[in-house]
């Protein structure tokens, strides 16, 4: 049985670096997708672990030879999940988180049947501000950026699966758990036409029709 693909987005300062964390540390059959970006490392971040961190040239290689699953141009640097590493991983059987801005979640929802997106949501906007301060690691004029995108990418959460409140940690990774346990042996909405399909023509439903191998990339 091939695992499930996750996707979770939310606002910058939401927190979902820690989120991601506490995930892996308590499933182990977790896969995080490693994105490529052109953005510089900050510091503490180890390349090939957080990012794989290349220039534009090299990215645009790799959209031109249809590497990545996703991309997008998000606060001045682009970002994308190399398809590879997500197949690959799904093939084994492993959950694959990818840790993706909205766009980038909506291409994805396009192009693979079987992927549960989640938003994570800060408390108000006044604690995501006051998250981003303490973190402390971009200035003033793009923080103030990065609250700004935030109250204009909340317009979209509407096309997500589910809205996980990160008030306590606690909660919001085992909510997530919660999610990702279920979605081993239920499929998303975009694999009910195949679904119902099959069913009308007589055919019978068994779990491998909840396998997410059984629908690669693009396939409907
Ligand atoms: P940061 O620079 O703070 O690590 O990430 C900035 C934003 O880019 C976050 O919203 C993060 O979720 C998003 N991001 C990181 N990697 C990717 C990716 O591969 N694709 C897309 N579309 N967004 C990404």
């Amino acid at each position: 049985m091939g695992g499930s693909l996750i996707v979770i987005s939310g606002p910058s300062g939401v927190g979902k670096g820690t989120v991601v964390k506490r995930l892996l540390a308590e499933m182990p059959d977790l896969y995080i997708s490693v994105s490529v970006t052109t953005r510089k490392p900050r510091p503490g971040e180890i390349p090939g672990k957080d990012y794989i961190f290349i220039d534009d040239k090299q990215f645009e290689e790799m959209v031109v030879n249809n590497q990545l699953l996703e991309w997008a141009y998000v606060h001045g640097h682009y970002y994308g999940t190399p398809k590879r590493q997500v197949f690959d991983k799904l093939a084994e059987g492993k959950t694959v988180i990818l840790e993706i801005d909205m766009q980038g979640a909506m291409q994805v929802q396009r192009s693979v049947d079987d992927v549960v997106l989640i938003f994570l949501l800060p408390p108000s906007i006044k604690e995501l501000a006051n998250r981003l301060d303490k973190r402390g690691t971009e200035d003033e004029e793009i923080r103030k950026l990065r609250v700004l995108r935030s109250l204009q990418e909340l317009d979209y959460i509407v096309d997500y699966d589910f809205m996980v409140l990160n008030e306590d940690l606690d909660v919001a990774v085992q909510s997530i758990k919660n999610i990702i346990n279920m979605s081993k042996w239920v499929v998303t909405r975009g694999r009910a036409r195949y679904l119902i399909n099959k069913l009308k023509n007589g055919g019978v439903i068994d779990y491998e029709d909840f396998d997410f191998n059984k629908f690669k990339e693009g396939e409907r």
